[in-house]
């Protein structure tokens, strides 16, 4: 069968690197094994759904390099959720319930104080037809909850977490139906991934007792609506939190426009994102192919995974360090050619740096004051200055000899003056750059200041 995985946000803000990750870890299971990534647009919640974060969401997947191979919208397929609940309440699966939500603040209450946990004391299904038609006369409105079978535990295989098992008793039949007709997430979410055929789905641990839930109301429309009984494989995977190990709110609004701004590439991201949390150890791996090879369920650990700033960051300088010129030509400063590439990566943490050090070769700069010592061995250095294929190596071999300076005396005073830096690119790579007229120029000016 093949493998249909789908990410399912809800548009109500931007994606967070926790959505990301969840995004990824769908778009990778998929793509492993030749299946089909389904975007999910989860926006039954009209008030809070918006049309710019359904565009922000679709940018940053293919910013990201995750195009879904489909989307749907939960907003356009109300029908289907329709009929999926026609079908359990015929067959005894929902039911009204007449609670308003101070009553049911007030029963938590009452359980809490006797140590009971606060589950749903199924207060409507005792009610009699008699009440039911007087609250109805009142003008009460019910919402609706899914009848969930007691009868025997719900368990799954978890793709990260193992055997699972869950007394059904001990959840409250949940509301899957607002008075006013909207949906909440738990009913259309199953209903769709029958619909769409999932068959994987991969989701992060906060949704492991919607997932008991999801079970039995498979399990019941796959028998309200006649459908083959195909439950999608489960998995779980640890939350991720900040690197203090807890969950922050900094990591609940971090997404792709932070990323941007820092200039990280989404090829960082991508490689940070696909191995945290596993044992396999998270390296710069720039080819999304290599990631997907080694992409393996079974090496997700329990433990949240840790999310630190510092790490994608020195994910990004080693992918930076690997790039090749052809693959950033288009979006380096003019006048950069493959040598000049060549000569600055290895100081960039991020691309948008080449700007900054290539200004060292196109000037101007600003060399810092020289003693008196020092000019006069940079007039000399001008002086020896000659041209061919070595020009660094030629001019600190002669003013080695002709001075007896060595070492930092020999190197600092003429990087300072060619580039009015202490430290930078290679010189040998850099002053070929630069260019004899102008290196000339600037040893003199060094040497006059
Ligand atoms: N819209 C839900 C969420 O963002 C989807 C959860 C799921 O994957 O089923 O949490």
């Amino acid at each position: 069968m093949t493998t249909i995985t789908r990410f399912a946000p809800s548009p109500t803000g931007r994606l967070h690197v926790g959505n990301i990750r969840t995004a990824l870890h769908n778009w990778m299971l998929a793509r492993t094994n030749g299946g089909r990534f389904l975007l999910r647009i989860d926006d039954t919640d009209a008030a809070r759904s918006k049309e710019e974060y359904v565009e922000a969401i679709r940018a940053d997947l293919a910013w990201l390099g995750m195009e879904p191979d489909g989307e749907e919208r939960q907003s356009e397929r109300m029908a289907l959720y329709d009929a999926a609940f026609e079908a359990l309440k015929d067959a005894g699966r929902v039911y009204p319930a007449y609670e308003t939500a101070q009553e049911l603040e007030l029963k938590r209450k009452i359980q809490l104080g006797r140590g009971l946990p606060p589950i749903y004391d199924r207060g409507a299904l005792k009610m009699s037809d008699a009440e039911r038609a007087a609250k109805e006369a009142e003008g009460v409105r019910p919402h609706w909850r899914f009848k969930l079978d007691h009868d025997e535990p719900i368990t799954w295989d978890d793709g990260v977490r193992g055997a699972q098992k869950f007394d059904p008793a001990t959840l409250s039949d949940p509301v899957i139906r607002r008075a006013d007709g909207s949906w909440l997430y738990m009913l259309p979410s199953a209903v769709d991934d029958i619909d769409m055929g999932i068959t994987d789905v991969l989701r992060g641990e906060d949704h492991v007792s919607n997932t008991a839930v999801q079970i039995q109301m498979f399990t019941a429309l796959f028998a309200a609506q006649h459908k083959a009984q195909h439950l999608p494989r489960f998995a779980h995977t640890a939350l991720l939190v900040g690197k203090e190990g807890k969950l922050s709110k900094r990591l609940g609004s971090l997404g792709c426009d932070a990323f941007r701004e820092k200039d990280i590439a989404p090829q960082a991201i991508i490689a940070l994102l696909a191995r945290l949390g596993t044992s396999q150890p998270v390296e710069p791996i720039a080819d999304p192919q290599v990631l997907l090879d080694s992409f393996d369920l079974s090496t997700f650990g329990r433990a949240p995974a840790k999310f630190d700033d510092a790490e994608l960051q020195r994910i990004n300088t080693a992918l930076v360090h690997q790039t090749e010129f052809a693959d950033v030509a288009d979006r380096l400063p003019e006048g950069i050619d493959e040598a000049g590439w060549h000569a600055i990566r290895p100081n960039l943490t991020t691309i948008s740096e080449a700007a900054e050090w290539w200004r060292l070769v196109t000037g101007p700069i600003t060399p810092p004051e020289f003693s008196e010592e020092d000019r006069a061995y940079l007039a000399q250095a001008a002086k020896a200055l000659a041209w061919g294929d070595d020009p660094w190596g030629a001019l600190t071999a002669t003013l080695k000899e002709g001075t007896g300076r060595k070492g930092k005396a020999l190197f600092l005073p003429l990087r300072q003056a060619l580039t009015g830096m202490n430290h930078g690119p290679d010189m040998g790579e850099l002053l070929p750059l630069i260019g004899e007229v102008e290196a000339c120029r600037r040893l003199q000016l060094a040497a006059a200041s």
